[in-house]
């Protein structure tokens, strides 16, 4: 697999969302010997779930995206270990997707391997405390959406994951992305990760080890893939984390613009700003580029008014940084993951 030699191929490539520049192409040969690997491999059964040209904008909040080269939902660890095995084995350059939440994706597709954890790698099981009957430990496989997360606590009068009960990632991608909302993030109720290094082996890493940042853990550098996850949650009156969810959905659906295909905020909070303030204040609220538009609703984000390009959606945010920057001097960094061809060279 080549990589474009530019700082920011580089950069990427090292942040995992390496994936593809335009340079990157995969010949057709290598994705018949990656099927031949898995047969090989004992695995016929995965070759057989392998989807070829895949639209990705099926799979993305945002409704952009051309075809993935080939596609597969695994749906245990061992599927994703015999994936990885075989596309290392065949040079096949992968990339790993929870539920496109966070994700725009190039309209020209993506090289290689789409490996995605979704509902088929979904699972949540429970355990009390015996030494500790407030505390609950909750094992989930990383395609578990996090509102099933959410809602499944709740019921069982759980509370700590009140907060993530409206956002639409997946548990693998919000580990990734340490995930968070109303002044609390994943990183308070991640106790243990099951990860799946690049060559293949199973490593488990407890909270300390996960880097924890806003918006960061160590998986945006060490390129391992969130497999399986345990939070510890307490035990509260079922009536108050209800009301907690009632209160921050309100929040949501009142400042937010969730009529509209989106991936949420789009930049990253610049320190002592807020990025909607800065946006609205600069007067591009409303601007459209093709069929992408900055909200109405809420300046931070960008919306697809129904016929967007992952094209529309670049040109749109290259538009609010450069704006942002001549008018204030703050460098707005993109939180959205742009992925696929032509894209990974160029994006801040
Ligand atoms: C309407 C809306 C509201 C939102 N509100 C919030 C919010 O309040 N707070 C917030 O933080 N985010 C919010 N988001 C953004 C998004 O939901 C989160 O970033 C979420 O954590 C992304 O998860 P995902 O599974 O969709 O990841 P994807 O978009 O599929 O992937 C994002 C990144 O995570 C990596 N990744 C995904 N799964 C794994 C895994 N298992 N192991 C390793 N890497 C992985 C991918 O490689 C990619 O680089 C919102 C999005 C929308 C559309």
């Amino acid at each position: 697999m080549k990589f474009a030699v530019t700082k920011e191929g580089e950069r990427l490539k090292k942040e995992k969302n390496i994936a593809m520049s335009a340079e990157i192409t995969v010949d057709s040969g290598v994705i018949k010997a990656f099927r031949q690997k898995l047969i090989d491999m004992g695995r016929k059964d995965l070759e057989a779930k392998l989807r070829e040209d895949e639209p990705m904008k099926a799979h993305t909040s945002f409704r952009v995206g051309g075809p993935a080269q080939i596609y597969c939902e695994p749906s245990e660890t061992g599927e994703i270990i015999d994936l990885i095995s075989a596309s290392k084995a065949v040079g096949l350059p992968f990339f790993l997707m929870g539920n496109g939440s966070n994700l725009v994706i190039s309209d020209e597709g993506m090289d290689g391997l789409v490996i995605r954890l979704g509902e088929s790698f979904s699972d949540i099981r429970s355990e009390d405390v015996p030494t500790d009957p407030d505390t609950v430990r909750i094992y989930a496989t990383a395609g578990t959406l996090l509102t099933r997360l959410s809602s499944f606590a709740s019921k069982a009068g759980l509370s700590g994951l009140e907060f993530a009960s409206g956002i639409p990632g997946s548990l693998g991608g919000a580990v990734f992305m340490n995930a968070g909302a109303y002044d609390h993030d994943m990183s308070e109720v991640v106790d243990k990760v099951v990860s799946v290094s690049p060559s293949g082996e199973r490593i488990t890493w407890s909270g300390e080890d996960l880097q924890f940042g806003y918006r960061k853990s160590r998986f945006m550098t060490d390129e391992g893939i969130v497999a399986e996850v345990e939070l510890v949650l307490h035990r509260d009156d079922p009536q108050e984390i209800s009301s907690r969810i009632k209160t921050y959905t309100e929040k949501r659906t009142k400042s937010q613009p969730l009529q509209f295909p989106s991936a949420g905020s789009m930049f990253k909070r610049p320190t002592g700003y807020y990025t909607g303030a800065l946006i609205e204040q600069a007067g591009l609220k409303g601007t459209s580029v093709g069929g992408a538009q900055v909200s109405e609703k809420h300046a931070g984000f960008v919306i697809n008014t129904g016929n967007a390009t992952a094209h529309d959606i670049d040109s749109l945010v290259r538009l609010i940084q450069k704006t942002i920057k001549e008018k204030f001097g703050v460098e707005l960094e993109r939180e959205v993951r742009f992925i696929g061809r032509g894209f990974s060279s160029e994006v801040k």
